[in-house]
């Protein structure tokens, strides 16, 4: 029986929704007992980063690696279906993602993204070690970098390579 009216079922709907986010959860969990303070989903910025961290100018990107394209990663896979359509999407969340990127690097935000690929599963060490680089990351004066693809103690190369492909 349903015995859950349509606004409390589109209320709890909307929390398990946010809740699901489990990756993200996991890094502001662990931020949070770091002693670490942040706003969330910060919308007057560009792409509305997930966490914010002022007192750091640090605009952190929690990505799924479907829909934001991770490269090489297993979870980046192509529909089989109407594979234009989504080439099509991928390329445009691609080029959008790019672009808040450099207009937070403009405003003179750092800029880190981190894929939900290296907070995922039961692998608690990959975890820990994903949670130590974005620590790492904000404690550095390292204007953009991704974890996990690239080493933070080398970004110099990864600057570049975000004004070189623009
Ligand atoms: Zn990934």
């Amino acid at each position: 029986m349903d015995t859950v009216d349509r606004a409390t079922r589109s209320k709890i709907m909307s929390k398990v929704g946010r809740e699901a986010t489990g990756p993200e959860m996991k890094l502001r969990k662990a931020l949070f007992a770091r002693g670490f303070r942040y706003r969330l989903n910060v919308k007057k910025l560009p792409g509305s980063p997930d966490i914010v961290l002022p007192k750091y100018k640090a605009a952190i990107f929690v990505h799924g690696c479907f829909w934001h394209r991770h490269e090489g990663c297993k979870y980046a896979t192509m529909p089989k279906s109407r594979v234009e359509f989504w080439t099509k999407k991928f390329e445009d969340n691609v080029a959008r993602d790019r672009r808040n990127v450099e207009k937070l690097l403009e405003m003179g935000w750092r800029v880190l993204v981190v894929w939900e690929c290296s907070l995922k599963g039961k692998d608690t060490g990959k975890v820990e070690r994903t949670i130590e680089e974005v620590v790492r990351w904000l404690k550095s004066d390292v204007r953009f970098a991704e974890v996990p693809n690239d080493s933070i103690d080398d970004v110099s190369g990864l600057e570049e390579k975000l004004l070189d492909d623009s």
